[in-house]
């Protein structure tokens, strides 16, 4: 695991009581999201999903290479109309209550996943009130059983078995009947479908086409135009290997030959993990070294409750160790020996683990050590109150200012001073 200059060098100039520190790097989810983008045919929307990071300069940044934002809930709805006004939303997620449609019909919701028929009915209710006359666009959101093959592999998988996501399809059928027969405020636009997390770009195909082939089938059972598919997010991310990424090319090949095959259609993505994971970092220092029954550990401060995704996920965060020579205690600096190292956090519990088998020989108090892979379900899926430790700094690494003309570098090192937020 290599940490990109630009992120080591800045960790290195931290002050120690400034750590730990998340350090987003904004021109490497500049350069990603780019990539992402430019592998997608014209046909191909992005929302990105809000849920794995909702950073407000990561929204930002972010809006320049995407569609639209997914959100599921009005805590997230509200904040990402607040940070990229104007970018269009869907609002999906499971049990969304009154107060949160409302919310989201006032602040102007491009797309309503609808979750069940309790969900379609209230949302029925409240539009005539809060935007009367309006037509309110809305997916169906299924738990599909397609390419059972393929969900059957993933561990997060949220369709294709029982879940409390989305509707069954057994009653799809009746579903779109309600809404065009007693719901006319609802126009249905198509449908929605995020089956599983962790899937390769053939997967996704595979889970693609299923989708949109039972799509097309359901809406021409009813006389409907399918205008929209929503093929949901789950992109892999494989942590153990952090130089590999998702095919996006292979994805972008295949979605474009499923458009061909359903001219006019609109299919969408909402990928999270996949376009956040990768720009974040995770930096801290070692505060003691142990020996313990013939292993060795090295408690680091912070921890899983700043950063829970390998313990969430099960596996070892990647990491990179910066060694640093200062030493300003009378007494010796302890170190590990040449054997592989458990990296800890601060949180009394064994359940405190950042990674395990580390190569890290001679690892010392007092060296720095850098986490990547740290961008998506880190900072905001952990537990921080759990024996509250102060919380972690937070820094963006500003993207380069695209070249225009001479002054630009000045312009740069100004914005790099105004937008380097420590919280
Ligand atoms: C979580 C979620 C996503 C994003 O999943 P990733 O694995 O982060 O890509 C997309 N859509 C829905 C409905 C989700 O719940």
């Amino acid at each position: 695991m290599t940490t990109p200059p630009s992120v080591r060098t800045r960790v290195r100039a931290l002050p120690a009581d400034a750590l730990p520190a998340y350090v987003y790097d904004l021109g490497a989810l500049r350069e990603h999201a780019r990539t992402v983008r430019s592998a997608l045919p014209s046909g191909v929307e992005i929302y990105y999903a809000a849920k794995a990071n909702p950073e407000a300069p990561i929204l930002t940044e972010l809006a320049r290479w995407t569609d639209g934002f997914e959100v599921s809930s009005g805590g997230e709805l509200a904040h990402v109309r607040d940070c990229v006004p104007g970018v269009p939303l869907a609002f999906g997620g499971p049990g969304k209550t009154p107060a949160e449609i409302s919310s989201a019909l006032r602040l102007g919701t491009e797309r309503f996943h609808v979750e069940s028929v309790h969900d379609l009915r209230m949302l029925a209710d409240l539009a005539p009130r809060i935007v009367p006359g309006q037509r309110i666009a809305v997916l169906l959101r299924f738990n599909l059983s397609v390419a059972q093959h393929v969900l059957a592999n993933s561990a997060l998988a949220m369709g294709g078995r029982p879940t409390p996501f989305g509707i069954d399809p057994a009653e799809a059928d009746a579903v779109v009947r309600t809404v065009v027969e007693q719901h006319p405020q609802l126009e249905l636009r198509g449908v929605h479908a995020h089956l599983a997390s962790g899937l390769t770009a053939p997967e996704q195909l595979a889970v693609a086409e299923a989708v949109v082939d039972w799509s097309a089938r359901l809406m021409a059972r009813h006389d409907l135009v399918l205008h929209e598919v929503n093929v949901g997010g789950g992109m892999t991310v494989d942590y153990a290997r952090p130089q590999d990424r998702f095919d996006w090319h292979a994805y972008g090949r295949g979605l474009a030959s499923l458009i061909e095959r359903h001219p006019g259609l609109a299919v969408r993505i909402e990928p999270g993990r996949a376009l956040t994971a990768y720009c974040g970092w995770y930096a801290t220092e070692v505060l003691d070294v142990k020996h313990s029954h013939g292993e060795e550990f090295a408690v680091l401060r912070g921890g899983t409750h700043h950063l829970r995704t390998p313990a969430t996920k099960g596996h070892d965060q990647p990491c990179e160790v910066l060694a640093v020579d200062d030493w300003s205690h009378p007494w010796p600096r302890s170190a590990v020996g040449q054997g592989p190292v458990t990296l800890v956090g601060q949180l009394c519990t064994p359940k405190d683990v950042l990674a395990r088998n580390v190569a890290a020989p001679g690892l010392r108090t007092g060296d720095r050590v850098v986490f990547a892979m740290a961008g998506a379900y880190a900072w905001n899926i952990s537990h921080h109150e759990f024996l509250m430790h102060p919380r972690p700094g937070f820094l963006f690494l500003p993207a380069e200012e695209e070249p225009t003309a001479p002054g630009a570098e000045r312009a740069s090192e100004q914005s790099t001073t105004r937008r380097t937020a420590i919280r």
